[in-house]
């Protein structure tokens, strides 16, 4: 018998090849959490995965920003990185993180130089199309600024800025009232044609099971984010939790929200006290619905407008997930292959 074949993972929808890619390493007998993170390379190397490493959509300047986490259930150690800019492969130094350093947590050019010093390469992680969908936000966002989207004949800034100039000739002179930018007509706001990711690759693993934990979590995290913003990837209790001795749990979906509830932590918590994975997730969501409470994040009475997917693991090899709304998926490893199954939902229509 593998070393493999008792093997049971649990992830994100997008980590099928991950999955697929960590059972034969472990089966070649590499460390599961090793085979975990060098399954999640495959999608940070991925250009077309817009939400993850190489090819991720960049931060409001236009800069790649990724975060990435790690927890090894043996050792009951997590390392992780924010905001790391210019090597693609965040998790695997989050895993150097964990493995050389007494440290949980590294951030941005601390990241960036522990990065370099492990030996990871350095590159630009704006490709072409990543480029083009934030110039295209950056577009969308404003009809009082200088950028032209696609389908506008008009900005009304350079129009602020003439009336402005014609009603205050005098250089230094007492400021007039503008005349208000006319809203340019096809100015499309936006929403349709930006592509923007909540998107995230999460993997829980088990060897066997009664076995070893870990996980893994990959994320360039909220597009078009305010640089210097930390999602819940790296922070552990809030995106990914292991504890060897009950499951595992990650999420992905809006981060604000699982760090305002130490979303991973709970569901582990859930599962402790006897719930199946699923329960698990579920009843951390809810909980998390319970208290998202400011009325920008509703789309309806207690009703959020934003998603969190939770991915569970039990030590037992139950594994499950929950999402916040209806329609998402994840994926599970177990006997061998993987399958792509519906989420149960906490709203379910
Ligand atoms: N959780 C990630 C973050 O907030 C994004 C996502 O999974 O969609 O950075």
């Amino acid at each position: 018998m593998s070393t493999a074949d008792g093997l049971i993972m649990v992830g994100s929808w997008n980590a099928g090849p991950a999955v697929e890619r960590a059972a034969m390493q472990a089966a070649r007998g590499t460390a599961l959490l090793d085979a975990v993170v060098e399954g999640i390379g495959l999608i940070e190397d991925d250009p077309e995965e817009m939400s993850v490493g190489y090819g991720g959509l960049p931060n409001e300047a236009g800069v790649v920003e990724l975060d990435a986490a790690v927890m090894d259930g043996r050792t009951h150690k997590a390392g992780a990185v924010a905001g790391l800019k210019g090597v693609r492969h965040a998790a695997k130094v989050a895993l150097n993180v964990l493995r050389r350093t007494d440290h949980a947590l590294l951030v941005g050019e601390g990241a960036l130089a522990f990065a370099r010093q492990c030996g990871f390469k350095e590159e630009d992680l704006l490709t072409a199309k990543a480029r083009e969908a934030w110039l295209a936000w950056k577009a969308s966002l404003s009809t009082r600024d200088a950028w032209i989207g696609p389908d506008d004949e008009t900005t009304g800034f350079g129009g602020a800025l003439w009336a402005g100039h014609k009603a205050n000739p005098t250089p230094g002179g007492p400021p007039t009232p503008s005349t208000p930018a006319v809203p340019a007509p096809g100015r499309s706001g936006g929403a349709p044609k930006v592509p923007f990711t909540f998107g995230t690759v999460h993997v829980s693993a088990l060897n066997a099971p009664g076995g070893d934990l870990c996980s893994c979590t990959s994320t360039s995290g909220l597009s078009y984010k305010i640089p210097g913003r930390a999602g819940d990837t790296p922070v552990i209790g809030a995106g990914l939790y292991t504890d060897n001795a009950v499951g595992s749990a990650g999420c992905t979906g809006r981060g604000e929200a699982t760090v305002h509830n130490c979303s991973a932590f709970h569901a582990v918590v859930l599962m402790e006290s006897g719930m199946s994975a699923t329960e698990a997730a579920l009843g951390a969501l809810k909980r998390l619905v319970s208290r998202t409470i400011e009325a920008r994040l509703l789309s309806a009475p207690g009703r959020p407008g934003f998603n969190v997917t939770l991915y569970a693991l039990r030590k037992d090899g139950d594994a499950g997930a929950a999402s916040v709304l209806p329609g998402y998926t994840y994926v599970r490893w177990r006997g061998g292959r993987r399958e792509l199954l519906e989420c149960p939902s906490v709203f379910p229509s």
